[in-house]
């Protein structure tokens, strides 16, 4: 059985919709993981905001503007009367429960019931639209298998455990739509996967089935090999491996949910990723060979913070770094970059949740600086250690850029360099100059 997701756009209108079915109407078993239409989570953030805030006319009038783009929506994807009037049931219910929350108390639990939405909408839809033309469909409810734990990471053995007895009550059918994106947490309430996180859906699932191969289908033919939104002549790249991948989307390609990769890297699963508007296009395959032995792609992630934590003689004092990652374990931040010297250390984090408090303990036992909005420019590729002069054409690249941090030999297949976030579209269009 194969896993296919498509994503916002791809979903983005009635159009767009009906223009699915060739892509998944042949008869082979699979599980379709659909995102909600484009602007829609966008939208449902925005009313979540005001309902924050009481701003109860401003969330009602988003809400019409909401309500009103599905009605044209349905009108344009039904043609028959009582596909039309199940869509009109279907958006009173949720356009309704949207509503109510002008009158409820408003907390983080109602927010993220909100944010699924987007998902149930548009799963419901098209589900809706298949049982028009015709084409027999499951709609999987993905609130009944997926879930995270008390870390906010993904309980594959419970979504394993949950998913396959809701497959086997439906025996003999092959079409299962579900949502991307929603979860519940450890506390069975409602919650989701991060933007973006109908990729981690689609892999997560595709991992829980063991599935022959996971598909992201979106609006580009596959990961290029730079941001397409930020330079010009960007190439897709055939095949890269889970490593090269999951470092791509950690580090800002936009294309793959940051973590994504990782499921299916460990039940080695193919992802293959394809454009919608273009499904003859080879796209890219990620797999766990590595080929080429180049640099073959740069992204970018933007709201870093670079914290320099300096002690006199530091290195020599065994258990200092100990004592300095223990504190970002303890409040629960991830460090992604980090150098050092004998008197200091630089590193980076993307989550300041708790930065304050983070300073404060360090500031014990050393002293600290903090520069904000920096980017790490990540250069992806097989840098095998036998191999010279990588190193040599990215520095190259970037004579002109000055760099705050540089990370190299962490791994096979990764250059990290931090500047800050002001020179980020310069430094990717100087490595595409140089390095493509
Ligand atoms: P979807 O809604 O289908 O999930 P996204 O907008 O999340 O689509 O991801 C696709 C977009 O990612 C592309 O339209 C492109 O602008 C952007 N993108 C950023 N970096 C890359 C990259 N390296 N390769 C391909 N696309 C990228
Ligand atoms: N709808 C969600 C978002 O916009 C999830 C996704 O599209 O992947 O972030
Ligand atoms: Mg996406």
């Amino acid at each position: 059985m194969k896993v296919l997701k498509f994503g916002g756009t791809s979903v983005g209108s009635a159009e767009r919709m009906k223009a699915l079915v060739q892509l998944i109407n042949d008869g082979e078993p699979k599980i379709v993981v659909l995102s909600a239409m484009s602007g829609t989570t966008n939208s449902l953030v925005e009313i979540g905001v005001a309902l924050y805030a009481k701003e109860h006319q401003k969330a009602n009038s988003l809400i019409d503007v909401l309500e009103k783009k599905y009605k044209d929506v349905i009108t344009q994807l039904y043609s028959g009367a009582p596909a039309l009037q199940k869509g009109r049931e279907l958006l009173d219910s949720h356009f309704n429960y949207l509503r109510s929350f002008t009158m409820d108390l408003f907390t983080v639990n109602e927010e993220r019931a909100i944010l699924a939405q987007g998902e149930l909408l548009s799963t419901a839809l098209f589900h809706y639209y298949l049982e028009e033309i015709g084409v027999e469909s499951v709609l999987l409810p993905a609130l009944n298998f997926m879930r995270i734990d008390e870390n906010e990471e993904p309980d594959l053995k419970y979504i394993e455990a949950h998913i396959k007895p809701e497959l086997a009550k439906y025996a003999g059918k092959k079409l299962f739509i579900t949502q991307g994106y929603i979860c519940r947490n450890a506390f069975g309430e409602i919650d989701n996967l991060k933007r973006g996180g109908s990729d981690y859906t689609a892999t997560i699932v595709g991992a829980a089935i063991q599935s022959d191969e996971i598909q992201i289908w979106t609006d580009i033919d596959g990961m290029h090999n730079n941001d397409p939104r930020i330079v010009d002549k960007t190439h897709p790249i055939a095949e890269l491996s889970f490593d090269e991948a999951a470092e791509l989307a950690y580090f800002g390609a936009k294309i793959l949910h940051p973590t994504c990769i990782l499921p299916a890297q460990t039940r080695n699963i193919p992802v293959r990723l394809l454009n919608t508007m273009q499904p003859e296009a080879k796209g890219t395959v990620i797999t766990s060979k590595v080929s080429g032995d180049s640099i073959k792609a740069v992204a970018a992630k933007d709201g870093i913070t670079a914290i320099k934590i300096k002690s006199g003689r530091m290195l020599l004092a065994y258990g200092f770094l100990r004592s300095v990652f223990e504190i970002f374990e303890r409040y629960k931040t991830p460090i992604d970059m980090i150098t050092t010297s004998e008197v200091a250390v630089s590193l980076t984090i993307d989550n300041t949740r708790h930065l304050e408090a983070i300073k404060k303990e360090l500031q014990e036992f050393c002293s600290v600086e903090v520069d904000t909005d920096q980017t790490i420019v990540c250069i992806v590729g097989n840098f095998s250690a036998a191999k010279q002069g990588f190193a040599l054409r990215v520095f190259e690249s970037l004579k002109n850029i000055p760099i705050r941090m540089i990370s190299y030999g962490g791994s096979e297949n990764n250059i990290s360099i931090l500047v800050d976030g002001k020179l980020k579209k310069d430094t990717l269009v100087a490595l595409n100059k140089g390095l493509f």
